[in-house]
């Protein structure tokens, strides 16, 4: 029985309330009237329910899916305005004792080569990282109770926060890892870290037995409560996601709107993010094999109505997505991307990039730098802020001003000041000066005189050399 307050998978993402939804959906696409209702509700940036979303993204009247596109373009730019976070992911260890079969780290997988960074290894990644310019890393790992238990992980975080080359230093490490206990979460609260990301991978109970057929996350009730006891462990920034392809869309949207809904209702505080991968190539992995696929075109409308179901939700795309992809998503709602990622062990610090350990193939291989400066010209202020979380706000008190429209008096003169940190540190003379001109005008529109004068104050700062100057 469906139940959005329960603490148990079944009850908050409940099949028969996923299946009476696509029923509602399927027979009220072409009802022009409710769908231009739920249009109208989404405009007033308060979100969705997930049978309203389900409607939108089975729609394909097309001048009400044209606004579907519009209104998400309009509640990004009115909630978050024009920068997009960036950050990178670093693997940590490809070592797992899981059968995913959608992952080249499955167990079963007896040629791809194991690797498990030690710390002087992490040390040098996250030189390398910080001489790119970076500032936030994803931590992504295998699950390993030998080789990759609790105690690898919080060291591993202490070396990356301790490490500051040059002008540069990490200033939040989000953390992808497996399922785990209330005690390791509160570990891992204890230990700062930023956001705990974790996919369902597919909501289809079914299809999540098919694909997990071994190993500790084929327990699907113990990885959709992951959340809950990560709440009960003290984190209040957590990042959901589904791997679109996997498994039918559609059951996915809906699963994982009612995830969101679920954490809302019942632990206080809705996602921080909400993650878009599709599958990919790699080792031990064909995506012929996955007749589920999701075309461009659709993954964009799902990008559109995520956005105006979850408006306070920040939206994440990594370098999966080719970069026509990627710049096509920007528009619709996507506030944070990877850049000049590597996915595979250590790959931060090989000349040539070694791909033998590499979790999926990218689709955009282009450097920090280009990355940027591709931002830049499209308009977008690339940045490289972590403030909330160091000034404390994150949880309700994050989604108290996000949802009152006033996150972005916040990244705006953040992203303006770590897009200068980067401009000084780290750029091409061409980013450099494309980068200064956009910071000219970006000021200048700020309507606050004090914010402006104070933020043109801290860009003089920054030139005389202080760093990490924050709102
Ligand atoms: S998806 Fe994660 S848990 Fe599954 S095999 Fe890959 S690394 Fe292991
Ligand atoms: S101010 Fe907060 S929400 Fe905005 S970019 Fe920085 S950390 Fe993210």
């Amino acid at each position: 029985m469906y139940n959005v307050n329960s603490h148990i998978a079944e009850e908050f993402i409940d099949e028969g309330e996923i299946l009476d939804t696509l029923e509602y959906a399927s027979r009220n696409r072409n009802n022009r009237p409710l769908i231009e209702s739920i249009l109208d509700k989404a405009a007033l940036c308060k979100g969705l329910s997930h049978r309203e979303a389900a409607v939108l993204l089975d729609c394909e009247i097309p001048d009400l899916v044209e606004r579907t596109f519009h209104l998400a373009e309009e509640i990004k730019k009115k909630l978050y305005g024009n920068r997009i976070v960036l950050f990178a992911p670093l693997y940590l260890s490809n070592y797992c004792v899981n059968g995913c079969i959608y992952c080249p780290y499955h167990a079963k997988n007896r040629h791809i080569p194991r690797r498990k960074l030690t710390q002087e290894e992490i040390r040098q990644e996250v030189i390398a990282l910080q001489d790119m310019g970076h500032k936030r890393l994803a931590l992504e790992l295998g699950e390993h109770p030998v080789e990759n238990p609790i105690e690898y992980v919080l060291e591993s975080i202490r070396t990356i926060y301790s490490i500051h080359h040059r002008n540069g230093d990490i200033r939040r490490v989000n953390i992808n890892i497996a399922a785990t206990t209330v005690e390791n979460y509160r570990k891992l609260r204890d230990a700062g870290i930023g956001t705990y990301i974790l996919f369902q991978e597919t909501y289809n109970k079914q299809k999540y037995r098919m694909l997990h057929p071994t190993g500790p996350k084929s327990d699907y009730a113990y990885h959709t409560e992951a959340m809950d006891r990560a709440r009960e462990g003290g984190i209040d920034d957590m990042g959901i996601g589904v791997l679109f392809g996997l498994s039918g869309y559609r059951y996915d949207l809906v699963g994982l709107l009612m995830h969101a809904e679920h954490m809302e209702a019942a632990l206080g505080v809705g996602p921080h993010t909400i993650s878009v991968p599709r599958i990919r190539p790699a080792d031990d992995v064909d995506t012929e094999e996955f007749s589920d696929a999701v075309p461009d075109e659709k993954f964009l409308h799902i990008v559109a109505v995520i956005r105006c179901a979850v408006p306070y939700t920040g939206m994440i795309i990594s370098t999966r997505e080719s970069a026509k992809v990627r710049e096509k998503v920007l528009d619709l709602g996507i506030s944070q991307i990877s850049g000049a990622s590597r996915t595979s062990v250590g790959g931060y610090t090989v000349e040539e990039r070694n791909e033998d350990t590499a979790q999926f193939e990218l689709a955009d291989r282009r450097s920090l730098d280009e990355v940027v400066k591709w931002l830049i010209d499209l308009g977008y202020i690339p940045s490289f802020c972590t403030a909330c979380y160091r000034a404390g706000r994150t949880g309700e008190r994050f989604m108290k001003i996000c949802k009152g429209g006033k996150i972005q008096d916040c990244c705006t003169p953040n992203a303006i000041l770590t897009l200068k940190e980067y401009l000084l540190d780290y750029a091409s003379a061409q980013t450099q000066k494309a980068g200064e001109e956009l910071i000219r005008q970006e000021t200048e529109k700020i309507n606050n005189g004090t914010l402006r004068a104070s933020l043109r104050e801290d860009l003089t700062s920054l030139e005389k050399g202080e760093r990490d100057l924050r709102y």
